[in-house]
């Protein structure tokens, strides 16, 4: 091996790649075309970094394709999680609506009066009643309260045959309807009185309150009954 070839050896990976200044190239081709071994050896240089060359763009491919598959798998993960947030938000609207329509259908109070009031108490409530503007009123007796609740029975009325005047469970009541100024001011002045069961009020406020609060309100009443 002459010593020339051994500078082109040394210099042959920068031939290949293209390195080399012009003078240096030159000298390089000019062995090669009369030394057979030093051209076997570029030849075979060139072919194995022609081979390391495609395996790197290999990996580069294959690093792309991980990196959009992985978007993809991202993206539909969040697709199913807004799907399922979306659900969740009409389902959620859709029983506050059917709660509002139901309570809308009712009168803004019901005052259930105590089995035993005094007569003396049944006047006082009577009285704060009349003189409260802005509002209509209707007493139901009990013997009314029955009717309706046959009547609302149906065909299913038998179910209360059993129930006459003398054994009605059910309670008088007063069905009150007006301005929401009105109602709230009522249901203070009641807090307060003697002879009241029970009063309910649905004042058409947010439907999403008042929602929340049921929600909350029968969410206690189930966890006092369970523990
Ligand atoms: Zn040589």
């Amino acid at each position: 091996m002459s010593k020339e070839c051994d500078i082109v050896k040394d210099l042959s990976v920068n031939y290949v790649d293209n390195n080399l200044r012009d003078n240096s190239k030159t000298f390089i081709e000019e062995h090669l075309e009369k030394c057979t071994e030093c051209r076997k050896y570029v030849e075979e240089m060139t072919i194995d970094l022609q081979k390391d060359n495609s395996f790197k763009e290999k990996d580069e491919d294959i690093n792309i394709l991980k990196k959009i598959n992985k978007k993809i798998k991202s993206k539909k993960i969040l697709i199913i999680i807004l799907s399922v947030l979306l659900g969740l938000i009409v389902l959620y609207s859709s029983l506050v609506f059917i709660n509002y329509y139901i309570m809308s259908q009712n009168p803004n109070m019901e005052v259930f009066l105590e089995e035993n009031i005094s007569i003396d108490d049944k006047e006082k409530i009577e009285y704060k009643i009349k003189n409260t503007k802005d509002i209509e009123y209707n007493f139901v007796s009990k013997e009314d309260a029955l009717n309706k609740l046959k009547e609302n029975f149906g065909e299913n009325e038998r179910f209360l045959n059993g129930f006459n005047n003398q054994n009605n469970p059910l309670p008088e009541s007063y069905v009150i309807t007006g301005s929401p100024e009105s109602i709230e001011d009522l249901e203070i002045s009641f807090g307060k009185m003697e002879g009241i069961k029970k009063v309910q009020c649905n004042l058409y406020q947010n439907p999403y309150t008042l929602f929340n609060i049921k929600l909350i309100t029968n969410f206690t009443k189930i966890k006092n009954n369970l523990f």
